[in-house]
């Protein structure tokens, strides 16, 4: 089958569209109808789009496409967070996780089907890398949660933590490492004329691709979260293999730029997973105060979240507890993060879809647990998701 040559409309930002409908010879203010159909009406159908000309549509019918990725899966939780599959053009299968809590509703929103950075704590890495998404393919999560959440037909977001309000870049991949289809489609969930959604409701999570965190600035200002996990260089490099490239001095410096380039006062959120007996000791929680102590920030906990190929554990209760009270005893800002749907395999760190590997990272990794311990790896015991007290 030939693929798809044509743009996707869902996909593109108020500028491309304005550009699309320049070069169609048409009034750029079409970019703005366009985008209230598709992402405050939910509508994806031309013919349905009334205020566009009969012409107008045929002509968008023969040079543009509305197309949404196929959702193949749609996990509901106990605990009422919802978890959908969707497959995308690579073949790879990729997850969004909702989270809804009091006041808020969360979108957890996959860049990347796999992930090349292989950090030791993360399933999506062990499922090594296939293909970056599109940003049809990222907002497409968006649209389909606000569908099935009664999220469109007039109003932008809501409300009481039924809908989604809050998008976190925290699903499967790296987004920094899909640059361009990350910004335009972080710039379709924060544009008036499409979800609408405040800079600081959407977060982009980053292991630290500092010179993308350096080019920021000139293209978003969405909120940042970055997935520190180890207190030193050294500890980092073992666990986040990309420490070894930007090493911590140069993330933090790169992040603090980012942050003072924004009009308003907001401090990134450091994410700190927390593995029993490899980051959890009260000495990393002392070190940790020490690296952050001139760097405004809050902390975020992430107790680890167990999967098959991993023989990380999760520290217990009363470790998580000292860890905490040493960073707040500092004076830091300090949040653990529930998990949360781990019934469904969507907690942090737990998802993996299903990705055609293109590194073979994937079957390395099972070869090295079944010689350990005689494991098989299960794909329905994957997932996970973020979501949470990031704002
Ligand atoms: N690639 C990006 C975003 C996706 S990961 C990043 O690394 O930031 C989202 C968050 O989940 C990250 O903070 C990641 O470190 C964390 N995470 C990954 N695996 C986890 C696990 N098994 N348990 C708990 N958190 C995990
Ligand atoms: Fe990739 Fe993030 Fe997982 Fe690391 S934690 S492997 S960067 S998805």
């Amino acid at each position: 089958m030939e693929s798809e040559t044509r743009p996707n409309l869902l996909g593109l930002s108020r500028a491309n569209l304005r550009t699309l409908f320049t070069e169609l010879g048409e009034k750029p203010f079409r970019a703005e109808q366009i985008l209230k159909w598709i992402h405050q009406r939910g509508v994806l159908d031309l013919d349905a789009m009334t205020d566009i000309s009969k012409v107008l549509r045929e002509r968008l019918r023969e040079s543009t496409v509305i197309s949404l990725p196929r959702v193949v899966q749609d996990f509901p939780s106990e605990d009422g967070s919802r978890k959908w599959i969707i497959e995308v053009a690579s073949g790879s299968r990729v997850e969004m996780v909702f989270i809804p809590e009091a006041g808020r509703g969360t979108l957890c929103v996959s860049s990347q089907a796999g992930c090349s950075l292989d950090c030791s704590f993360c399933a999506t890495g062990k499922q090594g890398f296939n293909s970056n998404l599109t940003s049809a393919e990222i907002i497409g999560q968006l649209w389909w949660a606000n569908k099935e959440l009664g999220g469109f037909s007039g109003t932008a977001t809501d409300s009481g933590g039924t809908r989604v309000s809050n998008v976190v870049m925290m699903g499967m991949g790296e987004p920094l490492l899909n640059f361009d289809n990350v910004m335009e489609a972080i710039d379709l969930m924060m544009d008036d004329c499409a979800y609408g959604l405040s800079k600081r409701k959407v977060t982009i999570s980053t292991s630290g691709v500092v010179p993308a965190i350096e080019r920021l600035k000139d293209f978003t200002d969405a909120s940042l979260a970055i997935s520190l996990h180890a207190p030193n260089d050294e500890l980092r490099s073992k666990i986040m293999p990309i420490n070894r490239r930007y090493p911590i001095a140069q993330l933090l410096a790169a992040v603090r730029t980012y942050m003072e380039s924004l009009p308003d006062r907001r401090v990134p959120v450091i994410e700190y997973t927390l593995i029993k007996g490899v980051n959890d000791h009260r000495q990393h929680a002392r070190e940790l105060a020490e690296l952050l102590r001139d760097f405004p920030c809050k902390i975020n906990l992430i107790p680890f979240n167990p999967f098959a190929l991993s023989d990380y554990r999760r520290p217990s209760a009363s470790a998580i507890s000292n860890f905490r009270q040493i960073l707040q005893q500092a004076g830091y800002t300090v949040t653990v993060r529930t998990t949360r749907a781990d019934d469904i395999g969507a907690a942090c760190g737990q998802l993996v879809g299903e990705v055609a590997d293109l590194t073979r990272r994937h079957d390395r990794h099972i070869r090295k647990t079944a010689e350990k311990a005689g494991k098989v790896f299960d794909t329905t015991d994957n997932l996970a998701v973020a979501a949470d007290r990031l704002e």
